[in-house]
């Protein structure tokens, strides 16, 4: 697939990167629909936060489920889903108290990089929301 890398600053390319794979089996794999650049993204793109090796970029994004790992109960292959920047399990203490970005199996969605064609989402029925129906196709790419 291709994705987004941030090499140095301002030095962000898109090129060849592996696929995703389900790993755990509470993992989705989403097509990405729509990406975005965050405040926090420009950060190490401006050379603000610095990084000895080049790292995939984007934590907001929406897109299609295309696969679940067999602990998925909520989402469904074909669902529309926005995602939150933290994976979390939206099940712990933390997470019923409100914060999941602070849940107690939380990972950074921004080592991921989802400003990619295709991204693993772990923690998929407490990170993702599916958004029924699926909003209108602008292009082929939609659901
Ligand atoms: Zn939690």
């Amino acid at each position: 697939m291709r994705g987004v890398v941030l090499h140095g600053p301002g030095d962000a390319r898109v090129e060849d990167r592996p696929d995703p794979a389900i790993v755990h089996p509470t993992d989705a794999i989403i097509r990405v629909t729509a990406a975005c650049a965050c405040g926090s993204d420009l950060w190490p793109y401006r050379g603000v936060d610095k990084s000895d090796e080049p790292v995939p970029m984007g934590h907001e994004y929406v897109g299609v489920v295309e696969q679940i790992g067999d602990q998925v109960e909520t989402i469904k292959v074909g669902d529309f889903v926005v995602g939150s920047f933290f994976a979390s399990d939206n099940t712990c203490e933390i997470c019923r108290a409100g914060y999941q970005s602070r849940c107690v199996h939380a990972e950074l969605i921004g080592a991921i990089g989802t400003q990619a064609q295709y991204a693993r989402i772990p923690l998929a029925d407490g990170t993702l929301v599916a958004t029924p129906p699926c909003p209108t196709p602008t292009s082929s790419r939609a659901c």
